[in-house]
C-alpha cells in the first residue's frame, strides 16, 4: 500500500491511499488538474483513482467536488449530512449511483479494503476522519479536530501510518495577525488541533507498529515545520518511527515498510 500526501493545509487537503490497482483518495480541496498531476509527479496513475472519500464540508476539502462529479466517474463516500451540505455548497446532486454512504462509527468494506469514518469534534455538519485498512495495513488520516477525544485515539490504535494534524503553535496563534473571532474558533474544543495537543495524542497512540507518522494541515501563519518537528521528535524518541511533514505545494509518496512486509 502506498500512501501520498498529495496536498495539506488551509488552502486544500487531497490525501491518496492505492494498492496497485485502485486509489482512493482523502478530501478533494485541490482541483481535479493538480490531483492528476501530483499523482502522475509521484508517479501514480490518475486513471487508478475510484473514490472520494470527503471528510467535511469546508473549502479546503471540498473544493473540487463539483468538477470531479462532472469530468470523472469516481465515486464519494461522504455522510448523508455531509453530502446534503456539499451539494447545497455546489448546487450539485451526486446521483445515488455515485454515493458511498458513510455513518461515523461504522466500517464499509469498499474493493476489499475496509474504510471506517469515525466523528472528530469540528465545527462543520458532521465531520469525520477516515481509518483506511487494506491487506494487513491500517493507517488513519486525522485532521480538523479541536480537541483529541478519547475514540479519536481508539481509532489510532494498532496503525502502521498516521497522518495527524499540527496546526498551530497557541503562542504564535495568539501572538498573531488573525483576528479575535478567527483565533477564538481555532483555539475552540471545535477548531484545529495545536501542536501541544498533537504531542498529546500521538503520546497516547504509539506503538512498536506505528512506523510512519506525517503531521498535516500545519497552518502556514500560526506554526513553524522545524517546531512541529522538534515536537513531534520528542513524543518519537527511542521508538523507530519516521516522521515527515505533508506541505501545501510538494507532494510526495512514502511507501511504509510494514505495509511491504505484508505483502510479500
Ligand atoms: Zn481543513
Ligand atoms: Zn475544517
Amino acid at each position: 500500500m502506498h500512501y501520498a500526501a498529495l496536498a495539506s493545509g488551509s488552502k486544500g487537503n487531497c490525501h491518496a491511499f492505492c494498492d496497485g490497482e485502485r486509489t482512493l483518495l482523502i478530501d478533494a480541496g485541490i482541483s481535479l488538474k493538480q490531483v492528476r498531476l501530483r499523482l502522475e509527479s509521484l508517479g501514480l496513475d490518475p486513471g487508478s483513482v475510484r473514490a472520494v472519500a470527503l471528510t467535511h464540508e469546508h473549502s479546503d476539502h471540498i473544493g473540487a467536488v463539483g468538477v470531479m462529479l462532472r469530468k470523472t466517474d469516481w465515486a464519494f463516500m461522504a455522510t448523508p449530512e455531509t453530502k446534503a451540505v456539499v451539494e447545497a455548497i455546489h448546487h450539485i446532486e451526486i446521483p445515488a449511483h455515485r454515493w458511498i454512504p458513510m455513518r461515523a462509527g461504522f466500517a464499509v468494506d469498499w474493493c476489499g479494503w475496509r474504510v471506517h469514518p469515525f466523528t472528530l469534534p469540528h465545527d462543520a455538519t458532521d465531520p469525520v476522519a477516515f481509518r483506511v485498512e487494506s491487506g494487513g495495513f491500517n493507517a488513519a488520516v486525522v485532521t480538523d479536530l479541536g480537541h483529541p477525544t478519547a475514540l479519536v485515539a481508539d481509532h489510532c490504535r494498532d496503525l502502521d501510518l498516521l497522518v495527524l494534524e499540527a496546526n498551530h503553535d497557541v503562542d504564535m496563534l495568539r501572538d498573531g495577525d488573525y483576528p479575535p473571532p478567527l483565533k477564538a474558533r481555532i483555539l475552540s474544543r471545535v477548531g484545529h488541533l495545536s501542536n501541544a495537543a498533537m504531542a498529546e495524542l500521538l503520546a497516547a497512540v504509539l506503538s512498536p507498529r506505528l512506523r510512519t507518522v506525517v503531521m498535516a494541515h500545519l497552518s502556514e501563519q500560526n506554526n513553524d515545520p522545524e517546531l512541529v518537528r522538534v515536537v513531534a521528535s520528542q513524543v518519537l524518541r527511542g521508538w523507530r518511527t519516521s516522521l515527515h511533514l505533508a506541505h501545501q505545494r510538494d507532494a510526495f509518496l512514502l511507501e511504509p515498510p510494514s505495509a511491504l512486509a505484508a505483502s510479500h
